[in-house]
């Protein structure tokens, strides 16, 4: 268990202290207060793994934040930046996002710290599978305790090592499945958790967008079409955030990676840019758009979006000022440092917080947690039964009209829904109903300044009631 005291460090600090400007509009005790603000569990550990001839000690932790609703809930990071205070804060955050969209789960998070360049897949395989034969041990992992899911660095592939190896060693779990969520689909898996978190995104700004007299005030138009956007990272929630935006009529102006960035005014086609990195190693050099070999550089680009989708603390008090978005959309968790968030506000920027925009992830994980435990498709009863009835209304409106629908209009109104329609409608209403909440605290409440203190509120608000109605132990 963790011996050191990693909370002087600035993330988790960063996260405390936004809870701390919006506790001041709650109605909570103190105690209240200190009990939702505490990391629950920390687990860190280190193990052996045999690396090629030598063996290799790695560092992990398993943080679970909240437990006033279990199981716990929150992706795995595989990266060198992994340490006690990171996974931490974005415990933390897990805590609030679930709250915020309304999902019964604490928060929790994970992390290995090793960069994923230097090993083998099979190594990888094995670094990951160990991880999760040492959380079993800890019990910290399990569908109603504590259920991982991708990350920064991580994705199905390893969620399946995890199903795969705590299936094997609790084999009479009959809901083993829902022990980790962004499965493959043979594994489990539900269909749209791939691009959950960008879609969300998406969705999100969307909605953001929608309100006429809030884009007057910073100086843009309603709508998402023809708005200019910056997206920094490429890898599963950026790309899927780039293409919703791409696809929605917006102009994709510039792309960030790690090894630099590109702009293009007249737009970037992400797809194309993608098969570019895939040929030459890097999206640099991408015909007709200025390449920088400074990543930072592109976040201070022309543009009305700015979708930060890589890591933490990218824009902080040196950068803030020189960004030129009039819209930050936080993909990633934490890319803004108070400071940063200070500067951007007396800038009027309009933040759309990480608690409440990227947690399209963790809506559609429990989708497919209840997928697990329910241990049936989405959509399978239902089906055919809603085509049935759409198909005996269009005879009955036919036969009273006298006029027939054409085979396009019967097609599409036919169609019963499947797995992916279910679970995407269900993320597009819980992200415009979330958006609605936090915007009416936004609004309504005197002294919140900005949507993210909003969305704090918010989140308390739902924590603070169930700590109440729970009751502590004596
Ligand atoms: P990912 O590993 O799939 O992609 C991250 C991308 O960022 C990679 O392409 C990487 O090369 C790039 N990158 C790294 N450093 C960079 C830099 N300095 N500048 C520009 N690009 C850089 O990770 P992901 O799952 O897309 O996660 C990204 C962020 O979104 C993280 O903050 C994560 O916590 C957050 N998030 C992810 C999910 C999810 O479902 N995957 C859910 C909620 C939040």
């Amino acid at each position: 268990m963790a011996t050191e005291n990693a909370e002087n460090n600035s993330f988790f600090l960063s996260v405390q202290r936004n809870f701390e400007k919006a506790a001041r509009h709650t109605i909570f005790d103190r105690g209240i207060l200190d009990q939702i603000k505490a990391c629950n569990s920390i687990l860190r550990i280190k193990f052996p793994v045999k690396i090629g001839e030598d063996v290799e000690v790695i560092e992990a932790y398993r943080v679970q934040h909240s437990h006033h609703k279990l199981p716990c809930k929150g992706g795995i990071r595989f990266s060198m930046e992994v340490d006690q205070e990171e996974v931490m804060a974005l415990a933390a955050l897990m805590t609030y996002k679930c709250a915020i969209v309304n999902v019964p789960f604490g928060g929790g998070k994970g992390g290995i710290k090793i960069d994923t360049k230097k090993y083998t897949v099979f190594e990888l395989e094995k670094i990951t599978r160990r991880y999760t034969s040492e959380l079993c041990k800890k019990n910290f992992i399990g569908p109603g305790i504590d259920v991982p899911a991708p990350d920064y660095g991580t994705s199905a592939r390893e969620m399946s090592w995890i199903v795969d190896t705590y299936s094997s060693l609790f084999p009479n779990d009959i809901n083993a499945q829902a022990c980790v969520t962004g499965k493959p689909i043979s594994q489990g898996g539900v269909r749209g958790r791939t691009e959950a978190t960008g879609l969300g995104v998406f969705f999100g700004v969307r909605e953001a967008c929608s309100f006429k007299e809030d884009m007057e005030k910073i100086g843009l138009t309603a709508g998402i079409s023809g708005k200019r956007i910056i997206v920094q990272g490429l890898g599963n929630v950026g790309y899927h955030t780039a293409k919703y935006f791409q696809d929605a009529g917006a102009t994709l102006v510039g792309l960030i990676e790690f090894d630099g960035a590109i702009y293009d005014e007249n737009g970037l086609d992400v797809d194309a840019v993608q098969a570019h990195r895939k040929a030459t190693g890097s999206i640099l050099n991408y015909a007709g758009a200025v390449s920088m070999s400074d990543p930072a550089q592109g976040l201070e680009k022309p543009c009305d979006i700015l979708i930060p989708a890589a890591l933490e603390s990218v824009i902080d008090k040196n950068n803030a000022e020189r960004i030129q978005a009039r819209i930050i959309g936080e993909a990633a968790n934490g890319p803004l440092t108070s400071e940063a968030d200070e500067i951007l506000q007396s800038k009027g920027v309009m933040v759309i917080p990480d608690i409440y925009l990227n947690a399209g992830g963790v809506t559609v994980s429990y989708f497919e947690w209840l997928k697990s435990l329910s241990h049936v498709r989405y959509g399978r009863l239902e089906k055919r039964f809603s085509e049935n009835m759409y198909k005996e209304l269009i005879d009955i409106i036919e036969s009273t009209t006298e006029k027939q629908v054409s085979k396009l209009e019967r097609k599409m109104i036919l169609r019963g829904p499947d797995e992916i329609d279910l679970v995407h409608s269900g993320l597009e209403d819980t992200m415009i109903g979330a958006y609605r909440e936090i915007r009416d605290i936004y609004m309504a409440e005197p002294g919140v300044e900005d949507l993210r203190t909003a969305a704090f509120i918010c989140a308390i608000n739902k924590i603070g009631v169930a700590y109440q109605e729970l009751g502590i132990f004596p």
